[in-house]
């Protein structure tokens, strides 16, 4: 069975039983909608649904994408039967009070002992409520970000109105320290963003570097964790990213996303703050109007105001099964995914086809395909990728300034700026059974030619 959702819906419908009786003793009421009709729906959508890459499946190694945990997807259909809103305490009590519980978890997990934080619909909005926080304290100074940071920091900036600056990174994807010294030297800056684990090739800042020079500087540490947070549990990442990892709860603010390595549905992103007192920030005058109780509310803490439940309650349930330990399943399988990456990029190493770059730091691998020059690499990169989704295995393509691609391929010719490489993030623990099998299949599309 693909998805075993025989199995999962028995188990759905014996908490829905539970849930339901919970309210057994309101009077009779009917349903306005019937269900008539739905049937031919849901086959049109399950249909046109199958045009999708097979995202839950190990061959699927290519784009930043995962499949929530069971526990996730059923606890996340439970709630919607009601539908909490996780706005006020009016909406939803007990999916509130699981997600500062929730919250609670994730800010021990990084060693915070005071906190402040809540859900989002995601990275993006929780690294727009760190820069807003960021650019509220120190209202002159820029942003700054690595060259390799999420692009979303620079749109971010701008929607805030604050002034964005790129540091140059190192031929690894890291932001190097002495060009943010020498940034520093020059102008004022607000914000510094360190990304632990880029998007693009899953490198870790060195934030233990960037706190050193706070205390010179003055700047806020905001820590982009969106994709690589969770790996700060994990046993299998090298000895320096472990150091940079373990300096989060000394940053001023850290966004995760659940939704990434935290088995969750979309739509669940989370921001933390060191300092609960930005809570201050975001007073607003209406509370009293709508809120039913003195209770602090959620609504009070986020910029989003009406937000999913079902989410909070999503996540409390994945946490309670697979607690978020070190050593525990939930890092075990996190692990597997660091071997995985190790394994595959070994694998490259070997290979005539291909030319390994940057040793991963986490779980995401990007590779060249051999050639002349940099047009021609770009251009059998696109072709592999091509030849492989074909035969059902599915990567990503990135493309890297020339001069990071040369510092790991010194003879390439560099006839264009850029460099299309092949890109293959290994998220999910079955990928690390499935690298020696997609390896070979690389190099059978490869010699084919
Ligand atoms: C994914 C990602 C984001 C954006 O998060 P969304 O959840 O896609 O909105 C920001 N920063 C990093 C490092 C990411 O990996």
């Amino acid at each position: 069975m693909v998805f075993r959702h025989e199995t999962e819906l028995e188990l759905l419908k014996g908490a829905l039983d539970t849930l339901a009786s919970g309210f057994a003793d309101l009077p009779e009421a009917d349903t306005y909608y019937s269900l008539d009709g739905m049937e031919d729906v849901l086959q049109d959508v399950a249909r046109r649904m199958q045009d999708n890459f097979p995202y839950h499946h190990p061959r699927y190694a290519g784009q930043m994408l995962k499949p929530p945990h069971p526990v996730a997807r059923l606890a996340y259909a439970l709630s919607l039967w009601l539908n909490p809103n996780n706005h006020a305490l009016d909406g939803g009590r007990a999916s509130s009070a699981m997600e500062l519980e929730c919250v609670e978890a994730i800010a021990r997990m990084f060693g915070f002992s005071e906190s402040l934080g809540h859900l989002c619909g995601g990275g993006t909005m929780a690294n727009l409520e760190g820069l807003w926080v960021g650019g509220r304290v120190q209202p002159r100074g820029k942003v700054v970000a690595s060259a390799q940071a999420h692009y979303t920091h620079r749109r971010i900036s701008e929607v805030l109105r604050l002034e964005f600056e790129a540091i140059p990174v190192s031929a690894s994807g890291r932001m190097d320290v002495d060009a943010l010294r020498s940034v520093l030297q020059k102008e004022e800056v607000g914000t510094v963003v360190a990304t632990l684990g880029t998007t693009g090739v899953g490198a870790v800042d060195p934030l233990a570097e960037i706190l050193e020079l706070r205390e010179e500087h003055g700047f806020r540490v905001h820590v982009d964790a969106a994709y690589g947070g969770y790996f700060h549990i994990a046993s299998e990442q090298p000895e320096e990213a472990r150091r940079q990892f373990a300096q989060i709860a000394n940053a001023d603010s850290v966004v995760i996303d659940p939704h990434k390595h935290g088995l969750q549905p979309y739509g669940c992103g989370c921001i933390v703050f060191r300092d609960p007192a930005v809570a201050a920030l975001y007073r607003h005058d209406s509370a009293y109007t709508y809120y039913s109780s003195a209770e602090l509310h959620l609504g009070e803490i986020s910029l989003e105001c009406s937000r999913p439940g079902a989410a909070a309650v999503a996540l409390w349930t994945t946490q309670q099964l697979l607690p978020m330990q070190r050593g525990g399943a939930f890092a075990t399988a996190l692990d597997r995914s660091l071997l995985a990456a190790r394994n595959f990029r070994n694998g490259i190493e070997t290979s005539r086809n291909f030319v390994s770059l940057m040793e991963p730091e986490l779980d995401i691998v990007v590779y060249a395909v051999r050639a002349e020059d940099a047009g021609e690499a770009s251009q059998r990169a696109r072709d592999v990728f091509q030849r492989a989704a074909e035969r059902n295995l599915h990567l990503a393509l990135i493309d890297l300034p020339a001069s990071m691609v040369s510092h790991w391929w010194p003879d390439l010719v560099l006839n264009r700026d850029t460099v299309t490489c092949l890109r293959s993030c290994l998220m999910k623990p079955e990928h690390l059974d499935q690298v020696d099998e997609i390896c070979a299949t690389l190099e059978r599309i490869c010699d084919e030619k």
